[in-house]
């Protein structure tokens, strides 16, 4: 008989309850008793909908990280949180986010530092260690929530983070190899399962995705030292690897001494057959056999074709599972009470993962014919979705089809275009502009809810955000920048606004998934052939560039980064809805042209994160994604300036790609690494103009006219300044006119200082 298991349940709750009870802790109107009460009713809730499962997941509910959890399980906090007056959950949120409630200004420390969880949008708290760090055991919170697991009637399995991928994550601070604490930390792990094995835990989940990236010797050989040394102990350990395939570790994951193994069989089917090969006979095999990263419902009878083989050789050693924790999808389709039929027949959230799950087992166990209706309903599904003109449009494909290299090529090179545009723009030394949202007022705000509602009618709201623009104008007229903005007014979101005026975008209520902390985010669902019905953004940038003289830059968001935003479908490449992407986006460009808006910037901030886990494999993204942007930008005339915009990133070691994209110019993120960022750029000898942000957006503080110069003056000793420009870090839509206003008064005259010493 297969086993069905979960490895984790996403955790805020299906109408993001978690978030509002964080906040509202936070901001000091509700108590750590009240927090701690909701969060266990979640849990309880979560339990409730996993209990047809054969185990359950327990200690997969966090606070705000689950690694941030595991540092506290494991003792190990930052020493600036020693001291601190308060309960263990005060420190606690110090770590995570600088303060806890009731912290005063002086009395908060800085946070730790938050970087992607490997190939995800989930973000977590980087464990800091040196040479010196000491792990103690905690075990409180994984004792009283498996207690609580228990008390609910569920099979409960707590899950933990492995020491090597715990290692693996953290960050040292003093120039020490962490590998070297793994002795120190062992012993802890080898306490905190006789504890949970004694507490009544047959089975420990213990994660170890760490293997599906590329590894060292050393990394490899701490792995087998790891479980060699905790085999001793008791509970049964389910190794679990999520987020790729194991390739070269395959035969050193299948024979660590561990009672069973856990694939993600969704990114890694190929492997399958060769894992159950090499898999020894005693150990039990979980197949994550549907997607935990996407929301597309499995097609069960593909996926018994290949399941029936493999359980008839495990038998009882067969466990079925997503192929990763379910933390990456939202909680409920039952939630959605607008989705059109069609749609949401093709989708399923966390709970429906689930329930595929049950069905997968029981046809498995009991035969197909025990699950014959929901096996005809789902192949009914996924028929109607293979077969809809809305997902397949033919003159889409065809148009994909037909691209040639010369769709993404410039009509001529840097230089040249350089000139043209030098003389057709007339720009002054470091000309000055912004990366395109102003503040996102609350009259703003209140407008577009009214309007999404129905209560104000598509004039009133259009002369609304006119004037917004008009406003937005004047006062960019009245600081005296160079390349203005129309502001952004009408959108909600750089994705989402583009997302709904193409066809191939559907849009959830509730569809919400953790970014970090209490920040949730609602990928729109990409699903069908993209196409663009009409002109998105021109009507906007027209009235913009009506009201001034100045040049206007037209705001797009670019399709790596529509991509990598979304939900994608899961029937076709990335690549392949990336290059449709870049096809609407490209027509909306030549659009802009057409209307007479000579500078046009094609954001891409999320080229980065669409970085696969192996190094290998980065040439292959970056390759179709340069390509699609070039797709998008390159259909226009020299003249025609071409920006694009990129922030949180790193470019070591994608200069050339960032180079390939050849954009005229690039506006990138770099105050807060005092301009070393542009080291690379000038190693390179990166030939296009850069605007290297003078002021970290994201903060209050008004920068300086000196620290502008000064950053400036270093940007120039890296850079021709010629090729620089001046502008934030990224976009204003967070901040306040009071606060825009004067930084922004700063930036021109600190620009204005430049140019008179040049
Ligand atoms: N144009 C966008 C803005 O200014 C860019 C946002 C971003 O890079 N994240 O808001
Ligand atoms: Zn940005």
């Amino acid at each position: 008989m297969a086993l069905v298991h979960n490895l984790g349940f996403p955790r805020i709750g299906a109408k993001r309850e978690l978030k509002f009870a964080q906040e509202a802790f936070w901001k000091g109107q509700s108590s750590e008793a009240e927090l701690l009460a909701l969060a266990k009713e979640l849990r309880a809730t979560n339990w409730q909908t996993q209990s047809a499962l054969d185990l359950v997941p327990v200690g997969d509910f966090s606070l705000y990280d689950q690694v941030l959890d595991m540092s506290f399980t494991l003792g190990h906090l930052p020493s600036r949180v020693e001291g601190l007056e308060g309960s263990e959950l005060d420190n606690y949120f110090r770590v995570a986010r600088g303060r806890s409630a009731n912290d005063s200004g002086c009395n908060c420390i800085h946070a730790g530092e938050m970087t992607k969880w490997f190939d995800t949008n989930y973000h977590y708290i980087v464990p800091e260690v040196t040479a010196e760090t000491t792990f103690t055991l905690n075990a409180e919170r994984l004792l009283s929530q498996l207690a609580e697991a228990q008390a609910a009637g569920v099979h409960a399995k707590p899950v933990i983070i492995g020491p090597v991928t715990y290692l693996w994550l953290s960050k040292e601070k003093d120039g020490s190899n962490r590998l070297d604490l793994l002795p120190k930390l062992l012993p802890v792990y080898s306490e905190l399962l006789e504890k949970l094995a004694a507490a009544g835990a047959e089975w420990v989940q213990i994660d170890e995705p760490a293997l599906v990236t590329e590894l060292d010797a050393d990394w490899k050989h701490a792995l087998e030292s790891a479980y060699h040394t905790l085999k001793a102990t008791q509970p049964k350990l389910l190794l679990a690897t999520y987020f790729g395939t194991l390739q070269d570790h395959l035969q050193l994951a299948c024979n660590l001494p561990v009672a069973g193994l856990h694939v993600d069989a969704v990114r890694g089917r190929q492997e399958i057959e060769k894992v159950v090969d090499w898999l020894p006979s005693h150990k039990v095999l979980s197949v994550g056999a549907i997607d935990g990263r996407n929301i597309w419902k499995t097609d069960l009878n593909a996926a018994l074709e290949w399941l029936t083989p493999i359980a008839e050789k495990l038998g009882d050693r067969l466990w079925l599972a997503p192929s990763c924790s379910l933390l990456h999808v939202p909680v409920d389709l039952d939630s959605e009470a607008r989705l059109d039929d069609d749609i949401r027949s093709w989708l399923a959230f966390a709970k429906q993962k689930l329930a595929e799950l049950t069905v997968l087992t029981r046809a498995l166990n009991e035969g197909y014919a025990a699950v014959a209706d929901e096996l005809a309903a789902n192949q009914a599904a996924i028929e109607s979705r293979n077969n809809s003109e809305r997902v397949h449009n033919p003159a889409v494909k065809a148009a994909v089809k037909n691209i040639t290299a010369e769709l993404g090529q410039r009509k001529s090179p840097y230089g040249e275009r350089a000139d043209r545009q030098r003389t057709h723009l007339k720009l002054p030394l470091y000309p000055t502009t912004t990366i395109g949202s102003f503040p996102q007022t609350p009259d703003i705000r209140k407008a577009r809810l009214a309007f999404k509602k129905q209560e104000i009618s598509v004039d009133h709201y259009t002369a609304q955000m006119k004037a917004e623009i008009e406003h937005a104008v004047r006062e960019q007229e009245k600081l005296g920048l160079d390349v203005l903005v129309h502001g952004e007014a009408e959108r909600n979101d750089m994705v989402e606004y583009f997302g709904e005026q193409l066809e191939g975008y559907v849009f959830s209520q509730f569809g919400w998934v953790q970014s970090y902390g209490s920040r949730c985010v609602k990928p729109p669902i990409l699903f069908g052939d993209i196409s663009r019905p009409k002109a998105m953004t021109v009507d906007w940038i027209k009235y913009a560039q009506s009201l001034t003289d100045k040049p206007m830059k037209g705001m797009l968001t670019g399709p790596v980064t529509i991509l990598n935003w979304s939900f994608v479908r899961d029937d076709q490449p990335r690549s392949e809805s990336c290059l449709q992407l870049a096809l609407a986006v490209r027509q909306e460009v030549q659009d802009l042209e057409a209307a007479g808006v000579n500078i046009i910037q094609i954001d891409e901030a999320a080229l980065r994160e669409g970085l696969p886990l192996r190094q290998s494999e980065w040439q292959g993204y970056l390759d179709w994604a340069v390509e699609s942007f070039r797709i998008t930008a390159n259909g226009v005339s020299d003249e025609t300036q071409i920006h694009t915009h990129m922030c949180y990133s790193e470019f070591n070691d994608i200069i050339e790609a960032i180079a390939h994209m050849d954009a005229d110019v690039i506006t990138i993120e770099t105050s807060r690494s005092d301009m070393e960022l542009l080291d690379v750029f000038e190693e390179f000898e990166y030939p296009n103009e850069i605007g290297p942000g003078v002021y970290d957006i994201h903060s209050p503080n008004i920068p300086t006219v000196e620290q502008i110069v000064k950053l400036m003056t270093k940007a120039a000793e890296r850079i021709p300044a010629e090729r620089l420009w001046v502008n934030p870090d990224c976009g204003l839509k967070t901040r306040q006119w009071q606060e825009v206003t004067p930084a922004l008064e700063h930036m021109v005259a600190a620009a204005t200082a430049l140019r008179e010493q040049a």
